[in-house]
C-alpha cells in the first residue's frame, strides 16, 4: 500500500486526509500485525516530528467512528488496531503476544438468530492460545 492509496482510502470514508492521518492509515495498511497506539507512534514519529501520541490516538478514534478501522480488545493490556474491517477472527498468542488474522472462519459462527431484538454495530471473535512458532 502506498501513501496515495491510503489517501484515497481516507477520502472514501469522508475523512480529510491530512499528512498525519494518511501516514497512520498507510502504516496500518502495511502492518497487518494489529499494532498498538505506542507501536504506531514509535514507528511514525521519526518521520513526522510534530506527531504526538495523542494525535495518533485521536486519529484512530476518528477512523473507528467513520468505519475505516476496527479496534480489537483481544489483548487486555493494549487496544489493537486493524485497517481490515472485513469479517474475520483473531488469534492471540499468550506466549509472544502477537495477534494473528484467521480469515476463513465458518460464517455461521458470526450469525445471530434472525429474531434477535439487537441491532449489531460491531462484533469481535477472539481465540486465545499458542501460535505455531511458540509451539515448536
Ligand atoms: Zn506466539
Ligand atoms: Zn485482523
Amino acid at each position: 500500500m502506498t501513501y496515495m492509496q491510503a489517501h484515497r482510502y481516507l477520502m472514501q470514508y469522508s475523512i480529510r486526509p491530512s499528512v498525519q492521518r494518511t501516514a497512520v492509515m498507510e502504516y496500518l495498511m502495511n502492518h497487518k500485525t494489529h499494532p498498538t497506539v505506542d507501536e504506531i507512534y514509535l514507528a511514525l514519529s521519526p518521520g513526522i516530528p510534530t506527531l504526538s501520541k495523542t494525535t495518533v490516538y485521536n486519529t484512530l478514534n476518528l477512523f473507528i467512528e467513520k468505519g475505516a478501522v476496527q479496534m480489537l480488545t483481544i489483548d487486555e493490556k493494549n487496544a489493537r488496531y486493524d485497517a481490515d474491517t472485513s469479517k474475520h477472527a483473531h488469534f492471540y498468542c499468550g506466549t509472544c503476544g502477537k495477534v494473528h488474522d484467521i480469515m476463513n472462519v465458518n460464517p455461521e459462527v458470526f450469525e445471530i438468530p434472525s429474531n434477535s431484538q439487537f441491532t449489531i454495530h460491531s462484533m469481535q471473535l477472539s481465540y486465545y492460545g499458542t501460535c505455531t512458532s511458540c509451539n515448536s
